[in-house]
């Protein structure tokens, strides 16, 4: 596994000059692990924004307690093009990334002295590894609420909470509204004295 400052300083000068032009970087991730084989690690991912499209890109460092991070031997990943075809099996080969996006074949054409080394985006996120706060995560605590599955044979689980009893709906005769009473006969007003027509004057 190569150091970061190895990586970096291997990256050609115009890939580390686009990083600071056009690249916007913005931490998703940073925490630290033990991976699957005990080794533990700082794992940082960030959503870096360039001028030409958005990448997924993870450092992960293999020597966390390094005073200097710089020094400390990576893993590193990034979804774009140049990296895919450029460096991500050359890395591989030094065990400083892992074959995924590309088919596996060497760069012959792009990167013909096999140099491994970052793309823009990793430049860029870098330097925001370094100084990324880093919680600790207990992989092997269980997640809250969450409930282990039944080991196989042993049937479902109680349910830890009861639930609250659901009222049966049952339907009830409807009974019809009384019908307003008719309002008592109210008798004419008796017209008063009409005022003379004009032709009876
Ligand atoms: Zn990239």
């Amino acid at each position: 596994m190569l150091t970061l400052k190895t990586l970096l300083r291997a990256t050609p000068h115009p890939v580390r000059a686009r990083a600071l032009l056009q690249c916007r970087t913005t931490v998703t991730r940073a925490i630290l692990e033990t991976d699957e084989f005990g080794n533990r690690r700082k794992n940082v991912a960030a959503l870096v924004r360039a001028t030409d499209g958005d990448r997924f890109c993870t450092i992960m460092f293999y020597d966390p307690a390094k005073a200097d991070l710089v020094q400390s031997r990576v893993w590193a990943a990034c979804s774009c093009p140049y990296f895919c075809f450029n460096v991500e099996t050359v890395n591989a080969l030094h065990k400083s990334c892992d074959v995924i996006n590309s088919n596996g074949e060497l760069p012959l054409i792009r990167n013909p002295r096999m140099i491994p080394h970052f793309c823009k985006h990793l430049v860029a996120l870098a330097k925001f590894a370094i100084v990324a706060k880093a919680k600790e995560v207990d992989k092997t605590a269980p997640k809250q609420g969450h409930r282990p599955k039944p080991e196989f044979g042993e049937g479902p689980t109680a349910p830890t909470k009861k639930l609250p009893k659901v009222k049966q709906y049952t339907k009830k005769p409807v009974k019809p509204a009384p019908r307003p009473l008719a309002k008592p006969h109210q008798p004419l007003k008796k017209p008063g004295k009409q005022p003379a027509r004009p032709w009876e004057k």
